[in-house]
């Protein structure tokens, strides 16, 4: 089969046959439609700051498909069968798993980093990491489903617990923070208040649903976010870049009682308020990493039912053939993409992204 392979960081991914797996007991092959390329996928292949266990090793950790062939036990799933696939291949045993919290299993693997991924045109997974994808939600979109879509979900919805008609700030608005914006909306938060330096970022981020979008270059975004709240400040404030003063800046957004979620990671350390003013305002300062299965099985309900649209997420669609010039495109951020998704085989995906990149 053919499977895009990281070599080493800056060398292009070899695009080689290799053998196809076959899928032991419990397992199932996962015949791939669509798989996203990802912010990951640039730190692994091109900046080099992540490190894969083993190279050479099958990239890509946002996989949809059809199952190819089930392995022996494994009674839920058959050939044909449409599915999205739980990038982290946790092992099912430890607390963490125990309480359905697998993105803090303790003996994980993340496809396309510890194990081989998803762009290729079979990935071997176990069973229980597929969930169901409807016929209605098409492969692109069941893709992008599985990493960006999820993390946001999970910080906004599980860590950030975010209600109707609270005011929310989402700090950076890239390809997760982005998804952050619509699902404060989907949960009917007001205002939602977008921050971010890129005015592609913004634009998008009122189109998504955000009713004030700040640019932290030009404007002091505690003070503002103060203003748009009637002096209060924010309910909730979500912070997706990962640096200490984007952190403290998304403590300094928050009303009394207010909390705020860190979901990007960085290297500097975070200072906290004084604890006069951290304990007098009861602040609540979270992290949120990653999401769990259960996150995507919610998900792709939400987006069966129509509560969220995020076909316009999917910005280009490339083949397997163009996966190292759409990783160029995706570092320069060339055209300000939102997802990528590398789709393997011949067949029409629906997402808006075809428009664009067939006209
Ligand atoms: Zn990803
Ligand atoms: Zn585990």
């Amino acid at each position: 089969m053919k499977a895009a392979r990281f070599y080493g960081a800056n060398e292009p991914l070899k695009i080689e046959d290799v053998p196809q797996p076959q899928p032991g007991p419990g397992e199932v092959l996962l015949a791939v439609k669509a798989a996203g390329l990802c912010g990951t996928d640039l730190h692994i292949a091109v900046e080099g700051t992540i490190l894969t266990a083993t190279r050479p090793i099958t990239l890509g950790h946002e996989a949809a498909g059809v199952v190819a062939e089930a392995g022996t036990g494994v009674t839920n799933w058959k050939a044909g069968d449409r599915a999205a696939a739980f990038p982290n291949i946790a092992c099912g045993e430890c607390y963490a798993c125990a309480s359905g919290r697998e993105a803090l299993c303790l003996k994980s693997r993340i496809l396309g980093v510890q194990a081989d991924g998803a762009f290729a045109e079979y990935l071997l997974v176990p069973a229980r990491t597929l969930v169901r994808l409807p016929d209605s939600i098409p492969f692109e979109v069941g893709a992008i489903l599985t990493d960006a879509v999820s993390t946001a979900y999970h910080a906004v919805a599980c860590r950030g617990n975010v209600l109707p008609s609270e005011a929310v700030v989402v700090i950076g608005c890239g390809g997760v923070g982005h998804h952050g914006v619509l699902w404060a909306k989907q949960r009917g938060a007001a205002p939602i208040i977008a921050v971010d330096v890129s005015a592609g970022a913004r634009r998008r981020a009122r189109e998504a649903g955000a009713d004030h979008a700040l640019d932290p270059a030009e404007a002091d975004v505690a003070k503002s976010v103060r203003a748009l709240t009637g002096g209060a400040g924010a309910d909730c404030a979500l912070e997706f870049v990962g640096r200490a003063d984007t952190v403290t800046t998304a403590m300094k957004c928050l009303k009394r009682g207010g909390r705020a979620v860190v979901v990007g990671v960085g290297p500097e350390r975070v200072a906290l308020p004084p604890l006069q003013a951290f304990v007098g305002s009861e602040l609540a300062l979270v992290t949120s990493l990653g999401f769990h299965r259960v996150d995507l099985e919610k998900i792709i309900g939400l987006v069966a039912a129509g509560e969220v649209d995020v076909s316009h997420s999917v910005t280009e669609i490339v083949s397997l053939e163009q996966i190292n010039e759409a990783l160029q495109r995706l570092a320069e951020r060339k055209g300000d993409p939102v997802r990528v998704v590398v789709r393997v085989g011949e067949w029409s995906p629906q997402a808006s992204a075809t428009k664009a990149t067939r006209a």
